[in-house]
């Protein structure tokens, strides 16, 4: 058994669709970066990677790479759960949070574990999703950005 640690954090702009956990969800602003920057999947990619010794997403997938310009993230995550499967891992449990002052996630959690359960292939009790706002604190409670961080243990 083997457990790994990812965080990311993506700006909050104007003209972008938010994504997190591979759903679109409705607000006035989205993150910016190189692929749909769904700042979860990105820590949920750096956990699994580094609970199997394979370096980062940054090392995998460059943001200087014109294959991944607008890619969907999820598909980010099944090639992360295929180089896991290559090497004889496949993904226990993941537990992450996002950290988000607006838009209110419960709405949309059941839609991203569901959505995180089947790139994983694994069942939807082994993929646990939290969101919290910092009361204000910080650039996350300023609505400057959206971070995550996820934990993920491969066996
Ligand atoms: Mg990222």
């Amino acid at each position: 058994m083997r457990v790994g640690i990812g965080y990311d954090a993506h700006k909050l702009v104007e003209g972008r669709q938010l994504v997190l956990g591979g759903v679109n969800i409705p607000h006035e602003k989205g993150l910016l970066g190189h692929s749909d920057a769904d700042v979860l999947l990105h820590a949920l990619c750096d956990a699994l990677l580094g609970a199997a010794g394979l370096g980062d997403i940054g090392r995998h997938f460059p943001d200087t790479d014109e294959r991944y310009r607008g890619i969907s993230s999820i598909k980010l995550l099944v090639e992360v759960r295929n180089k896991l499967n290559e090497k004889g891992l496949r993904c226990g449990n993941i537990d992450a949070v996002i950290v988000a002052q607006q838009p209110k996630l419960a709405p949309y959690m059941d839609q991203m574990r569901d959505t995180i359960a089947t790139a994983l292939q694994i069942d939807l009790s082994a993929v646990n999703i939290k969101a919290t706002t910092t009361e204000g604190m910080g650039f996350e409670g300023r609505g400057e950005g959206i971070s995550a961080q996820a934990v993920a243990m491969v066996e």
